[in-house]
């Protein structure tokens, strides 16, 4: 299978060397937009492409209000801090993810609680979340409290692996339940839709990646969604160093951040947002062959679950064991076309390695199982 598998991926992107996990397409107005906007001066913290970049992204993801960031990292890190996340509380996300997840909790003083992932979707599992507020959750006026600790659960935050939806009909319900507000890791699902509607506008609010191995890229560059306008409009204060609005004076009452696009970033993004469409169906196709291609070999390639549909960020199989995803590494990255597994669990990183979790049951199956492949648009 192996070795039919590299010949297969070399045809599929006409490439006899080395063949990445996934690489940046420039092939629309990326240049033009970029002469535009250094012929403009404005290549900086304000200007018209950072407006044009933040109404289509609102656009795309149905979403009110967009705030154009730095990168997703820092997006996520002030999603938590706008749903109230504060000092000494704690958030639930899921440790099978990119460990900027679990990094933004942190960086808002907060702590991670790590919760199970279901194995169809990879991201959190609304049982695993309602099972451990079964046994944690205590409901009081002002939000949900984890009975071990003491601490407020202040947010839940999934992550839409690889561009896979979790099962967020569910998961909101769950979270609704126990008055815990949702902050969305779109990071990876841009494009990416739960029963037709955008990922990354069901939360309270929501967080993009534009960083250089996403589906769309502008170098570096993150995004806020919420459809609460007030939110959305502190979000855009919050990540501009929280300046009281006046013309001249420089007067600031709240400790902000210097999270801003450049202009010159956004140009770039707005190019490569009109092709989402175009890359979204040249990465579809890919997927439906290799489909066809593994269903011969009696290989698991993951695709996506019933009422939703993925953006096939990164594509992945489900090896039968430990041995035969290494072996699986091993020959394919040995030829030039480079896999890679997924992410170590949060919790085996010394940072992490205290917080509280469930028993993980699925999150260790998978960790040991699933590899990324090629996925680039070709
Ligand atoms: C890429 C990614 C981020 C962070 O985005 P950056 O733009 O690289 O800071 C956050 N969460 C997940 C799940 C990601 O894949």
């Amino acid at each position: 299978m192996r070795k039919e598998l590299i010949n297969f991926i070399r045809d599929k992107f006409k490439n006899e060397g080395f063949i990445p996990l996934h690489v940046p397409v420039f092939k629309g107005n990326e240049k033009s937009f970029l002469e535009e906007c250094i012929d403009s001066t404005f290549v900086s913290s304000v200007g018209e492409y950072v407006n044009l970049f933040e109404d289509t992204l609102s656009k795309i993801t149905q979403t009110k209000k967009t705030t154009a960031v730095v990168n997703g990292t820092a997006a996520l890190q002030v999603a938590l801090r706008l749903v109230g996340v504060k000092k000494d509380d704690e958030v639930i996300t899921q440790a099978l993810t990119f460990v900027a997840t679990a990094n933004a909790i942190i960086y808002n003083n907060a702590q991670p609680i790590f919760l199970d992932v279901d194995i169809d979707t990879m991201g959190l599992s609304p049982q695993a979340v309602n099972d451990f507020l079964e046994e944690f959750g205590d409901v009081r006026e002002d939000g949900c409290y984890n009975k071990k600790t003491g601490r407020k659960i202040a947010a839940c935050m999934p992550m839409h692996t690889f561009g896979f939806p979790v099962h967020l009909d569910e998961l909101l319900e769950v979270c609704n339940k126990w008055n815990i507000p949702v902050v969305e890791d779109a990071a990876e699902s841009l494009g990416s839709e739960y029963k037709g509607k955008p990922t990354g506008g069901f939360g309270e609010v929501g967080a993009i990646s534009f960083n250089g191995n996403k589906i769309v890229t502008c170098g570096g560059g993150g995004a806020i969604l919420t459809n609460n306008v007030e939110l959305g409009e502190k979000a855009k204060f919050l990540t501009t160093t929280a300046k009281q609005p006046h013309s001249y004076e420089y007067v600031h009452n709240e400790l902000g951040y210097n999270f801003r696009m450049p202009n010159l970033n956004a140009a770039l993004a707005c190019a490569q947002l009109e092709q989402l469409h175009s890359f979204l169906a040249n990465k579809r196709s890919l997927a439906v062959d290799y489909h066809l291609f593994f269903k011969e070999k009696g290989v698991n390639f993951r695709t996506e679950t019933a009422n939703t549909k993925a953006n096939y960020w990164l594509m992945c199989v489900e090896l039968n064991d430990k041995k035969e995803r290494d072996l699986f590494l091993k020959t394919t990255n040995e030829s030039g076309v480079m896999t890679r597994p997924i992410w170590q669990l949060m919790f085996k990183s010394p940072m992490y390695e205290n917080c509280q979790r469930d028993n993980q049951k699925n999150a260790l199956y998978l960790e040991e199982r699933i590899v990324n492949i090629p996925s680039s648009v070709r």
